[in-house]
């Protein structure tokens, strides 16, 4: 048998059917089916895939559904969202709708600034190094300002400096950070050149040598907020309540359950990031990060139960979206959804959702302190089974009831209930 080998030199020169080939040769799977399958690139333009990333071979559809019932500052919203996760898209309508009537909710945001940080080294005298740093801040204002003058002309760039020592173990690292509005955009790529302009003057001020120079994703000074009050009446009296504060204070004393509790709340976020073209990884490093600044890892969100004894909601993280960068302008889908969401801004947008993910949180916080989570996740995870188990058309509902009334949703049990639904019992 001859070895297969995946050291394929010049595959990014290939064409995007010639690399299908490749691969598909690789896998032993060539003359089937799949290659119409790759070369089906569905709502993004085959010629954009290849330019998006190296080696492209083909797209992964997501389904995108749309969250309603948000109302937000005053604003009724129809909030698209990208995700593969049966029950992500009803739990933000099902919150949503129990707080419209008593006004939705309430965002903010504070300000589009993103951190990019310069690592010095081989300093013996850090604080003299950190005071001469700071001691040029308008040359460094200059020297980045001068590498975006669009997003100076629109009215970002250059806005403070924060100089930091770390005690590493191989000596003190001076770490300088560069704050800089970058407006509509998500900023990586802005941070990161004015990061990079910056570095040799570093050196020359200090004597030290520059490694790292890159944005930070614990976007701190770009923090979105969204707070929300549900009625006691609407949510379905005390009890609910103060289980929902209980599993709360479960998430806010243990990392175990904080890092399902966040997870929940990355359902809705990420869901919208994604649909929007931004960079989902992004966002969900800064989140998990900013949930662990205190030392240990918690909740993203807060709860309490107000003066009238209602439940408020509230969470606040990072949120470094942009509506121009990356993705967002180039994939139509993308730019369809931004339109859908008619936002005039990135802040406008992150504040959006921050919105839907306190609603994901409210949700799931609700189901876990009442029935338990699987009884509306398993109602939909049931056509995903009954799909998974071979069921076909009007078959697919039927296996899925089936499930569902058996209070069983497996695959071995939807097989059975397929076998005899065929056979017509
Ligand atoms: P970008 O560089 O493509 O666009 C930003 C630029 O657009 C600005 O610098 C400005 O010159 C211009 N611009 C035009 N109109 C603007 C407006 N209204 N507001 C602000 N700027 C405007 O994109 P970016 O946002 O700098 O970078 C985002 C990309 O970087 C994403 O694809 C992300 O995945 C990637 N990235 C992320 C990381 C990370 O998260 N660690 C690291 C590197 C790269």
């Amino acid at each position: 048998m001859t070895h297969k080998t995946s050291r394929i030199s010049g595959f990014h020169k290939l064409g995007v059917p010639e690399r299908i080939d490749q691969t598909l040769a690789f896998a032993g799977l060539e003359g089937g089916d799949l290659k119409s399958l790759f070369l089906d690139t569905g709502n993004l333009p085959a010629d954009l895939v290849d330019q998006l990333i190296e080696n492209a071979v083909g797209t992964m559809n997501i389904p995108v559904g749309v969250a309603t019932n948000l109302l937000i500052d005053g604003k009724d919203y129809l909030v698209p969202m990208a995700t593969e996760e049966s029950s992500v898209v009803a739990a933000v309508c099902n919150a949503a709708r129990q707080c419209y009537d008593a006004g939705g909710f309430i965002t903010s945001m504070s300000g589009t600034r993103m951190i990019a940080q310069v690592q010095l080294v081989g300093i013996p005298d850090p604080g003299n190094a950190r005071l001469t740093i700071l001691e040029h801040t308008e040359e460094i204002r200059a020297i980045c300002d001068d590498c975006d003058p669009v997003l100076v002309r629109l009215g970002g760039g250059f806005r403070d400096l924060e100089v930091r020592i770390i005690d590493a173990p191989s000596g003190p690292m001076v770490v300088t950070h560069l704050i800089v509005d970058t407006r509509d955009a998500m900023g990586a790529n802005a941070v990161n050149t004015m990061a990079e302009k910056l570095a040799p003057h570093i050196e020359t001020w200090t004597g030290g040598r520059v490694y790292l120079r890159i944005l930070s994703n614990l976007a701190d000074h770009r923090l979105a907020r969204a707070r929300c009050v549900w009625k006691l009446d609407a949510i379905g009296g005390a009890a609910v309540r103060d289980g929902m504060i209980k599993a709360y204070e479960f998430a806010l004393m243990d990392p175990y359950r904080a890092a399902t509790h966040n997870k929940g709340i990355m359902n809705g976020v990420t869901a919208v990031v994604m649909a929007t073209g931004n960079d989902t990884r992004a966002i969900e490093a800064g989140a998990h990060a900013y949930a662990a600044r205190k030392g240990w890892y918690s909740s993203l969100t807060q709860w309490e139960v107000t003066r009238e004894g209602d439940l408020a909601g509230s969470l606040e993280m990072p949120m470094a979206v942009g509506l121009i960068g990356g993705a967002t302008k180039l994939h139509p889908m993308a730019r369809a959804c931004l339109q859908i969401m008619d936002v005039q801004n990135a802040a406008q947008l992150s504040r959006v959702i921050a919105a839907v993910g306190l609603a994901q949180n409210f949700s799931a916080l609700k189901a876990l302190a009442t029935d338990g989570i699987q009884k509306g996740h398993m109602s939909l995870h049931s056509q995903n089974i009954a799909l998974m188990a071979g069921a076909e058309g009007e078959e697919i509902a039927r296996v899925a009831q089936r499930l569902v009334e058996l209070g069983v949703v497996r695959i071995d049990v939807a097989e059975a209930e397929l076998q005899k639904l065929r056979a017509g019992h």
